[in-house]
C-alpha cells in the first residue's frame, strides 16, 4: 500500500518545512500521487485527500484513516488453482501458493518463488484476464534497485524467458527485482509501474 508512504512523507514535510509555498508544492505532488496510485471513483480516496492537506495531519490519524481504507481497496481476485495452472500450462510441477496466507488487498500482482527450481512466478491482471510470467531467479541476493517499484531493496536477477513474435522465438532478458514479491508490492507507487516492467519483459 504506497499511499501509506506518501502520506508518511506529507506528514514529515509538514513538521519539517515551515516554508509556505514549498509545502503547496509538496502537498500538490502528493495528491497527484494518490490519484495515480488508485485510479477509478472512490469516495474514501477524497476523503484522504482531504486529510492530506490538512497540514495538522499527523501520523495517529492516518493510521486509523488506513485502516478504514484497507477494508475499501478492490483486492487482487484471488485465482483457483486452475486458472493458475492454465497461465503457467508449461511448468511441470507447478507450485502454486496458498492464497489464503497472501493478503491480496496489498496486492497490485502476486509474486512467489519456487525455492527447488530457483523459479519467481508473477500473475496479475491485464483488462480482468489473468496473466503470468515466470524466470529463473538467482539465488544471490544483493542490495539493489527492483526493476519492478524502483525502491532499494533485497534483489535478485530474474531471468524471464518470453516468447516474441509468431516465429517463436524465445528470448530472455535479466533484470533485478524483489526476491521478497509481497515486500515489492508494499513498495509500489502505482500500477504504471508494473506496466513499465511487463513492457519490457514482454
Ligand atoms: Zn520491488
Amino acid at each position: 500500500m504506497q499511499i501509506r508512504e506518501i502520506i508518511a512523507d506529507l506528514i514529515h514535510s509538514y513538521q519539517s518545512v515551515s516554508d509556505v509555498r514549498t509545502i503547496q508544492t509538496i502537498r500538490a505532488i502528493a495528491v497527484e500521487k494518490i490519484k495515480q496510485t488508485i485510479t477509478g471513483d472512490y469516495p474514501e480516496i477524497d476523503v484522504l485527500i482531504e486529510y492530506a492537506l490538512n497540514d495538522h495531519l499527523r501520523h495517529g490519524t492516518a493510521d486509523k484513516l488506513f485502516a478504514n481504507l484497507k477494508s475499501d481497496v478492490i483486492p487482487f481476485a484471488q485465482p483457483s488453482k486452475k486458472q493458475v495452472g492454465k497461465v503457467f500450462h508449461k511448468i511441470k510441477k507447478l507450485k502454486v501458493p496458498d492464497f489464503e496466507t497472501i493478503d491480496l488487498r496489498e496486492c497490485t500482482f502476486v509474486g512467489w518463488n519456487d525455492l527447488g527450481t530457483r523459479r519467481k512466478f508473477m500473475l496479475y491482471y491485464e483488462d480482468d484476464q489473468l496473466r503470468g510470467i515466470s524466470g529463473d531467479i538467482s539465488s544471490t541476493v544483493v542490495k539493489g534497485f527492483c526493476a519492478i517499484c524502483h525502491h532499494e531493496s533485497n534483489v535478485a536477477l530474474f531471468t524471464a524467458i518470453t516468447k516474441r513474435g509468431s516465429e517463436g522465438q524465445y528470448t530472455k532478458k535479466g533484470n533485478y527485482i524483489c526476491t521478497d514479491s509481497m515486500r515489492c508490492n508494499q513498495q509500489l507507487c502505482s500500477r504504471t509501474e508494473l506496466d513499465d516492467f511487463l513492457d519490457t519483459i514482454n
